[in-house]
Parts: C-alpha cells; structure tokens; sequence
C-alpha cells in the first residue's frame, strides 16, 4: 500500500475536534498520520511525569477510521522545565552565541545530560507504543543537523575524537600543516574550534576535521535513538532529512535507518523543479530503495515572507514527481495551519478554519482516489538509472573550507550536470564514494577536490572495464586532510585523464575567457565561468580550446577525452552555462549504452520506475502552460484507462502514468 496522509499535531487543537479531523482525512484517501515530534512538553510535563494518554486517545480516533500512525521521538524541541534546570544543553553558535530555548532545535548533539534526558523520552515512547499494531514505524527527532555547536562539550570531544584519529600530535600536526603560522600544538588542549577567529579563515584541514566531528557526532545521537527503538519496538525507524542539506553524512546515519525520507519544499528551494527532482534522487540514494517523502508542500510557506500559494494542479503535479522519482509514501505537511506559534502562516491542507472548502484538501482528496486506485501497482518498484553522480559529503566540507576564495559552489555544479540530464530525460542516481561504481554506464563528479589512491585505484578499474567517467575543474588538487597535492595537476588520475595541469585561473564576475569546441564538440563556443583549468594534452584529445587571453596564447584545452582500456575518461575544466552541459550529456548520448527514456518539449519531465517486469513512464507538465510530448509506442494510461500511442497533450502541471 502505497502510504498517504499528513502531519497531525492533536496538542494544538481540542479535543473534540479529533474526531472529524480523523473523518476528512479518511475521505481523502489517508492511510497514514505523523504524530508526536515535537510534543515532549506534553509528553513529559514535568520531569519524570509522563503523560501518554492522550497521544494513546488520539492513535485510537486514527486507528477506528483505517488511518496507521508514524510516531516521532520529540527530542527536537527541549521543554523548558528542562532547558531552565540544564542551560549547559542549549548550545554555542559558530559567533560565539548561545543558541537559546524559544524556537527549536536548541541543544548540543554532544551534550551527554540531553542524551540522558533523550535515552528516557525515547525509552518510554518505545515501552509505550513500540509494538503497537496501530503504530506502523518512529521518525527520530526532526531534521537534524543543526545548529552546528561550539560548546566545551563538543571542544572536549571533539580533541578526543582526533586523538582516535591520529596516533600522535605529530601525526596531527603534520596532517594540518601545522608549521604555518606557529600553529604547531604541543598539547591535546591547545587544539582551538574552527570558529575561535570568525574573522579569519581556519586552518583548513582542522574546519575539514571539526564538519567530520559534527557529522559523527550528529549520526551518534541518532544512533542512540535508532538503538532503543529497534531494542524494544518491531517497527521500523527513519529520519526526516532536507535534501541537499550537509551538515552530516546521510549516507552514514542511514545504515543506521531502514527508511530514507525527506521534507519537500518546491518553492523553498531554488524554484527549479530540476533541483527538486534532484533533491528526490539524492534521498533514493541514501538507502537505495524507495523513500518517503515525510513533508510534502501543500499550501504557502513561510520563513522570510510567506510564499506563494501553489497553483492548481501544482500540488498534485509535485505528488507524482515524488512518485515518480521512488516515494512511496506521501505525507502533506501540515493537516491544517496552526493558529499560534512560528509556522501559524505556513499552510496546510485545510486552511485555519478547518473547512472542507480548503482548494488544497479538494485537490489532495482526488489525488487519494487515484493514489488508491495506482499506487499498490507502482509501490516497491526501483528508480533504475545508468548515469550515476558521485556525491560524498567530504568533497563539499572539503571545498567549503575555502570559505572567503572558493571557486565554485558545491550544489550549483551538482545541478548543472544534473540539469542535462533531466533535459535528457535521463534517470539520473546520486552515489557515494564506497558505492560500487560497476553498476553504471556513466560516473560524473563534477566536485571531487580530494583525491587518494582507493579512490583513484577505484575510479580507474570503473573506466578500465568500460566506464566513462567525467569530472570537473580542480579534480584531484588535495588529499584527504584537506593539504594540496605536491604532484602535477590532477594529481592520482593524471594518466587516466592523460592530461597535465600546469596552470589556472579564477574567473572574475566581469571577466570573460571564451572556448570554442574540437573534435566532437566542433563548432560549439562557450564562455567560461568562475574557473579556468589549463589542460595541456598529452595521451588525451581536446574537446575544446581555449580561445581567449593567455590560456589561447599558450594553446591550452579547456575539455579533453581519454580513451582508457576498455572506456574513457573526460576532464572538464571549466565552467559555463547549460549549452556546455547539455552538449557534453549529448556527447555521453552518443558514446555510450545511455539513452534518454523519451524525448519531451522543455518543462516536461518523463522519468521511469521498474522491477524489471513491470515497467511505469512517467510523463510531467511542470509548467503552467499546455504541452505535448509524441509517445515513443504504445502505452496504457493507468490514471485514465486508455490505451495511449503518439501524441498526448499534458494539461497545465498534468501527468501521465503511463504502463509498458
Ligand atoms: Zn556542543
């Protein structure tokens, strides 16, 4: 059963309203409500006193009308019974400030008081409901990863955790390069935090350790969680992440998780709905099986200014992406605006006054009946995919240790190839370092700063059994301690790449170095943007050449191809608008098994999920306008029951679930 419903808070409405809440719901097709995560102070009122009969009331109301419950631990919003008792728990912002109880969110990861405090609310919780047939599965805490803390605590642990990472201080001190700047340390003690001097910079290899530390101490706390519940409930346990968020390896805590899901925002991201799909991409890939999509926007937001209501049909449209992109489980947030507290003006499915007249609840009601009548045939199937971008969490804390001079902004290189690919209509996966690279036709890592021999031992047996790999500018410049490579540029993968990098430029905003295309990008120009490696050929072919300033002069290429074996490997040393991209996808179309699924107009998405016998295309109108995408053969629709072939017209934000 594909899962289908809302986030529901009983503790901001009365009691007697339960019961028609559960009523609408279950028109709406709902199967499923998450409760609980943020009500400790209802749970706990004072300390050591629980009160779980009216969450155990408010389950029961869920449980009479078929609709099964996801429970949160609450550990994201401290009480203030404890925060008054404990202020040591709140913690320490990057500028020194104590991130203080009135919000959410506010306590240290490290701190072993909360974890005290946390192993007894999630104790109860589990010793409560944990094998309660009207429970179905726990989220731990809410979006976790922040605020990233500076307390004594995580100082005192953090100089601990590097004593277990390096052997000696001198280990130490030679893997940061503490020579520079009379930074040697002769003490554990004297190892300061990377925000001891905001105005300054860190050592970069210490900020690159302290992001490891915060990481590993984040997926601990939720270990601690994920322990007892799996001790004593036989229901399975997931985390509510956001996307390109990266305060913590997700890859990491998810081995901990037996579900991934994310908190989905469309107009809270960049407003592309390539990023949005992107962001559904990333979290199949943190388990490598079909997620949930724990949030799903319904209504307007707000944070800064309240956005923009979606418009109708969008709701729905954003619904099937998440499908389409492996959800298996859609859960709207929120059931209805609350009328108090920060988020009172971020939307829900009914609007603050409960009615059934809420555009959103009708539009999500016909979303149910469809999702009742499709979705157990479509739950449980793979979003497959040949092209695969390499995304480890380290490669972007590495490269945002430059802070003040980086050259590139992790996401937006991420995006650019993945934008192509979505273009392509090309199902596209996000991978991480240990992932077994076999699996695709193609690996693109358009960020990878840091190199060592595993990695590029790994990256050359991928392409000398035929893969193509493709990597963009300043691949290969540092080790893994965040310390620039004494080898000739690009470092480990020079002979695969068959190129030499003596030179570079950064690319200033109101600057402009133009390359123009060779070989199979012949006639092509682009101009470059942010970076300019100079690649001098030596087994490799250039794809293109710069033709402007000292990189024209001294004959540099800006792309190459190396063929290596069996496959081949291109380096990309530049940066440059969606022309660049795209043509480099269409190169990849035409020198590898890769195709496009289908060929559609601009703004129409057709994306794939399958088991290997049954076989659904999904075809998506993200844009407002009417569109037309001309079938590759004959499909079932499985939403209208017709057999479809040729031409199919998309309403404004339509979809279609097409069946092989
Ligand atoms: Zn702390």
């Amino acid at each position: 059963m594909l899962r289908f419903g809302t986030a529901y808070y009983p503790e901001h409405w009365p009691r007697e309203r339960w019961e028609r809440d559960s009523e609408l719901m279950s028109k709406a097709g709902f199967n499923t409500v998450r409760m609980a995560e943020f009500a400790w102070s209802k749970l706990e009122p004072e300390e050591g006193k629980f009160n779980f009969e009216w969450l155990d009331e408010a389950i029961d109301i869920f449980d009479e009308k078929g609709i099964d419950v996801v429970l949160g631990t609450p550990t994201a919003a401290p009480p203030p019974w404890l925060t008054e008792k404990h202020p040591e728990v709140l913690p320490i912002t990057e500028d020194g400030q104590i991130f203080g109880p009135g919000m959410r969110r506010h306590y240290c990861v490290n701190s072993e008081v909360y974890r005290d405090y946390t192993r007894e609310i999630v104790s109860k919780m589990a010793e409560k409901f944990g094998n309660d047939n009207r429970i179905i599965g726990w989220q731990t805490d809410n979006e976790l990863g922040s605020p990233v803390c500076y307390c004594d605590t995580c100082r005192s642990k953090f100089r601990n955790w590097l004593r277990e990472r390096y052997d000696s201080l001198e280990e130490l001190n030679d893997s940061w390069g503490t020579a520079f700047w009379s930074h040697t340390y002769t003490k554990w003690s004297q190892i300061p935090l990377p925000n001891e001097n905001p105005s300054m910079n860190p050592n970069p290899s210490l900020h690159l350790d302290y992001k490891r530390f915060f990481s590993d101490s984040t997926i601990e706390y939720n270990r601690l969680q994920t322990e007892i519940l799996k001790e004593k409930s036989d229901k399975w346990v997931c985390h509510n992440f956001m996307g390109f968020y990266d305060n913590f390896d997700h890859y990491e805590m998810c081995k901990d998780l037996d579900l991934a899901t994310w908190d989905h925002y469309p107009t809270k991201l960049r407003d592309t709905y390539e990023e949005v799909s992107a962001g559904h991409d990333l979290t199949y890939g943190f388990k490598e099986r079909p997620f949930w999509v724990m949030e799903e926007q319904c209504s307007y937001l707000t944070r800064d200014k309240i956005t923009a209501t979606p418009r109708p049909g969008e709701t729905r449209m954003w619904t099937y992406q998440s499908i389409a992109h492996g959800a298996d489980g859609i859960m709207y947030f929120r059931w209805r605006p609350c009328r108090f507290g920060d988020e009172q003006f971020h939307g829900g499915v009914l609007q603050h006054d409960g009615s059934l007249e809420s555009p959103a609840y009708q539009e999500i009601k016909q979303i149910g009946e469809e999702v009742r009548k499709i979705g157990g045939e479509i739950e449980g199937t793979k979003a497959n995919s040949e092209v695969a971008i390499l995304s480890p969490y380290e490669q972007r804390w590495s490269m945002e240790t430059y802070r003040n001079h980086s050259p590139y902004d992790y996401q937006e290189e991420i995006i650019n190839y993945y934008r192509a690919l979505f273009d392509a209509n090309i199902n596209t996966a996000f991978i991480p370092k240990y992932r077994d690279f076999e699996d695709y036709e193609v690996l693109i890592a358009p960020v990878l700063p840091m190199m060592n021999s595993s990695l590029s031992s790994k990256i050359e047996e991928f392409v000398r059994n035929g893969g193509t790999f493709v990597a963009g500018f300043r691949t290969g410049i540092k080790d893994y301690n965040n310390i620039v490579t004494d080898q000739s540029l690009p470092g480990e993968l020079k002979d695969l790449f068959g190129i030499e990098i003596h030179d570079y430029t950064s690319i200033q905003e109101n600057q402009e170095i133009e390359f123009v295309g060779r070989n199979e990008l012949e006639g092509k120009k682009y101009l470059s943007r942010k970076w300019a490696d100079c690649l001098e050929p030596k087994s490799a072919k250039t794809l293109a050449q710069y033709t402007e300033g000292w990189p024209a002069q001294e004959n540099y290429s800006a792309i190459t191809k190396n063929e290596f074996s069996k496959g081949q490997a291109i380096y990309v040393g530049s940066s440059s608008d969606e022309n660049l991209y795209r043509d480099l996808i269409e190169l990849l179309v035409d020198s590898t098994d890769v195709s496009p699924i289908m060929n559609s107009e601009e703004g129409v998405e057709v994306i794939e999920r399958s088991d290997g016998q049954k076989k659904f295309i999904f075809v998506i109108n993200h844009t407002n306008h009417r569109k037309k995408t001309k079938l590759d053969r004959e499909y079932k629709d499985i939403l209208g029951e017709k057999i479809l072939s040729g031409n199919v017209e998309l309403e404004p934000y339509g979809v279609r679930v097409l069946r092989e």
